[in-house]
């Protein structure tokens, strides 16, 4: 564990996924966040280049069926060179994604470059290297995010995470414009034309779709928009670390009180109900808890409680948990590591370190979770 006294903060602002949304397209209105007092949004790919063209990127691998997985992924060590707890764990559970794994083995260059999937299918296949039992360099894919994330500091898991994607899909997508999409009363025909148009491996695994509906409480009247989602953070109180598991299965469906322009009959901004309702609940569901405090910027230290299951209350959709990222410490110093299950095995993904865990042990490691992923039961 590598501390530094004047490290940034690791966890930084915490973000909101909901994304930051105009509610007219584009005749320069005011933009709302849709939840109100939230900060700037992080699941906005700001790195995608709106003018690109569309250059087909497509390649036999996004053919990939989801579900017929054939790769097996056990973890192994990656070299910390310096304050990278938090881009291991994040590798660690990437690369015990069956379906991602596969992704990688079957895609080829064809006429186009991904310096972040060479990259992450060079790390995969030193994993798969059994002859080989030493720690796997990452400092390739490291390198990549430079930019964004100081070298030789630790940065928010999360974060990163995001950015992960971000850059994959813009490796793979043939289009690279934030998905918008307002007025479509048919939540299926949201999705497809999401798919047809994205269907990365990033899309077909992490990304899920929100239906906001903003109703005016002067002329009611509903002006209805789509937003894609990678990430759903949940609040970290005392009283949510109490009931988390239901707060967990409530996700699905949200009703709140904000304000919006109302376009169709105002003409102005007007208070409002917005129900969030998920469309579209993704493979592989990334939960981060929100432990930064919003006001005092302290990082909230609360005992979270989570199940190895849950089932969503509105959709009745069933999760079942593949891994967690832990981080202890404060958020100036800290550390990272995740905890992956491979077949019905848990692995503690530590830096050069990796050990089984028995399942039964699990609990003790909960209290500083702060990245779950569950995986969606095949129904
Ligand atoms: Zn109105």
């Amino acid at each position: 564990m590598l501390t530094r006294p004047n490290a940034p903060k690791i966890m930084r602002k915490e973000i909101k996924v909901t994304q930051r949304i105009t509610l007219s397209e584009n005749d320069g209105n005011i933009e709302k966040d849709s939840k109100g007092s939230l900060p700037e949004i992080r699941n906005s790919p700001s790195s995608y280049n709106e003018n690109s063209d569309s250059k087909s990127h497509y390649s036999e691998a996004d053919d990939l069926e989801i579900g017929l997985c054939t790769s097996t992924c056990e973890p192994k060590g990656m070299i910390n060179e310096s304050n990278d707890c938090f881009f291991i764990a994040c590798l660690q559970f990437l690369l015990c994604i069956p379906e991602f794994v596969d992704y990688l083995k079957s895609w080829k260059p064809d006429n186009r470059e991904s310096p972040i999937l060479e990259s992450l299918i060079k790390i995969s296949n030193e994993i798969d290297n059994k002859a080989d039992e030493s720690p796997v360099d990452i400092s390739h894919c490291r390198k990549l995010f430079n930019d964004e994330f100081e070298e030789g500091y630790q940065h928010c898991a999360n974060q990163l995470i995001l950015a992960l994607f971000d850059k994959i899909q813009f490796s793979c997508n043939n289009v690279t414009k934030v998905f918008q999409c307002y007025e479509e009363k048919d939540s299926d025909k949201v999705w497809e034309q999401y798919l047809s148009d994205r269907g990365s491996i990033v899309d077909k695994l992490f990304v899920g779709m929100y239906k906001r509906s903003f109703k005016c409480k002067e002329c009611l009247i509903e002006q209805i928009h789509y937003d894609e989602f990678k990430s759903i953070p949940l609040p970290c109180t005392k009283e949510s670390g109490k009931s988390m598991p239901g707060v967990i299965s409530n996700i699905g469906e949200e009703v709140e009180e904000s304000t919006f322009l109302c376009k169709k009959k105002c003409k102005g901004e007007r208070d409002c109900t917005i129900t969030a309702t998920i469309i579209h609940y993704p493979e592989y569901l990334i939960l981060p808890f929100q432990r930064q405090d919003c006001f005092t910027q302290e990082k909230i230290e609360e005992k979270m409680y989570f199940n190895q299951e849950f089932t969503e209350a509105h959709h009745k959709i069933e999760y079942t948990l593949q891994s967690f990222i832990f981080h202890m410490g404060s958020l100036d110093s800290g550390h990272y590591f995740s905890l992956c299950k491979v077949g019905e095995s848990w692995y503690k993904c530590n830096d050069e370190r990796v050990t089984k865990v028995d399942p039964e042990n699990l609990e003790g490691y909960k209290d500083n979770a702060y990245i779950l992923i569950y995986k969606k039961k095949a129904n």
